[in-house]
């Protein structure tokens, strides 16, 4: 694997955003070589990967980190696309109890029909750890309003880790959960000084950035409040209290993390990191 790339379908989280469509709710594609990964695929998933011109046919893992509809409605229909149209077991869907049956908050999520064509499927509790080629991936605690709710750490051996909070609300260890990795994408709906249960806030980011020491670190999942407030002012706002590269994502940002890690976005080449902190 001499590269791994997270292609941001949607940067937008919470209901206003997601019922707006202010910022597109479509998830990230994890791409490498031997990795084809649709990440939390809310509502527009399907769309945007058309779009971007992200074959949804060649997907072989949906992951979906909890039973909220911005990050899971489109599952069902990439499990048909990952399937062929449902003709051909194939693939895999990791997701959590909620999702797969449901608890007494919400879910479950993905049909019956629909569990039963992937090729493999896991439920995933904080800790399950599973391996997609080269890459091992790891279920990780979160404390949210979907009680099974869960995070990821994507860990490689030649290109390093990727952190990914999902949902969460600040807690006690949560930056020994992504401690070491390189990027760290970071669920933040909330602006500094506005909290809301089950989520971060940018002064939360401050305190969880500054113990995960990552190369860069990559915001996204903006609620109403954060898009208003400006997610690149609060990009600042971590950057300038830790000294850590921060940049607020954008639908439609690749990420890709090789012996560095690089940006780009639409059809402009590819730019470094300043040019979009
Ligand atoms: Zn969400
Ligand atoms: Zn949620």
């Amino acid at each position: 694997m001499a590269e791994l790339e997270f292609a941001i379908l949607g940067t937008g989280g919470g209901r206003f955003a997601m019922i707006t469509q202010k910022r597109r709710t479509a998830g990230i594609r994890i791409l490498s070589k031997d990795v084809n990964i649709h990440l939390d695929p809310g509502p527009g998933a399907l769309i945007h990967s058309v779009k971007m011109g992200l074959d949804p046919q060649k997907i072989q893992t949906v992951l979906v980190s909890h039973a909220h509809p911005d990050h899971y409605t489109d599952a069902e229909i990439l499990v048909e696309a990952m399937t062929r149209g449902m003709s051909r077991k194939h693939g895999l869907l990791a997701s959590t109890r909620s999702v797969l049956h449901g608890n007494k908050n919400c879910g479950p999520a993905v049909s019956r029909y629909h569990q039963r064509m992937p090729k493999e499927l896991i439920e995933l509790r904080p800790g399950v750890d599973f391996n997609i080629g080269e890459m091992r991936i790891i279920a990780t605690k979160t404390v949210h309003s979907d009680p099974d709710a869960v995070g990821f750490r994507f860990e490689t051996s030649d290109v390093g880790d990727v952190g990914y909070t999902s949902d969460t609300e600040f807690f006690d260890g949560i930056g020994r959960v992504y401690r070491g990795v390189r990027l760290l994408l970071l669920s933040l709906l909330r602006p500094s000084g506005k909290p809301w249960r089950g989520h971060i806030t940018t002064d939360d980011a401050i305190k969880i950035v500054r113990e995960v020491n990552p190369e860069l670190v990559v915001i996204s999942h903006f609620g109403m409040g954060m898009i208003f407030a400006g997610p690149r002012r609060e990009a600042e706002r971590i950057r300038s209290e830790t000294g850590i590269h921060t940049v607020a994502a954008k639908d439609g940002m690749r990420l890709r993390v090789g012996k560095e890690i690089t940006m780009s976005i639409g059809n402009k080449k590819q730019k470094g990191l300043e040019e979009f902190a």
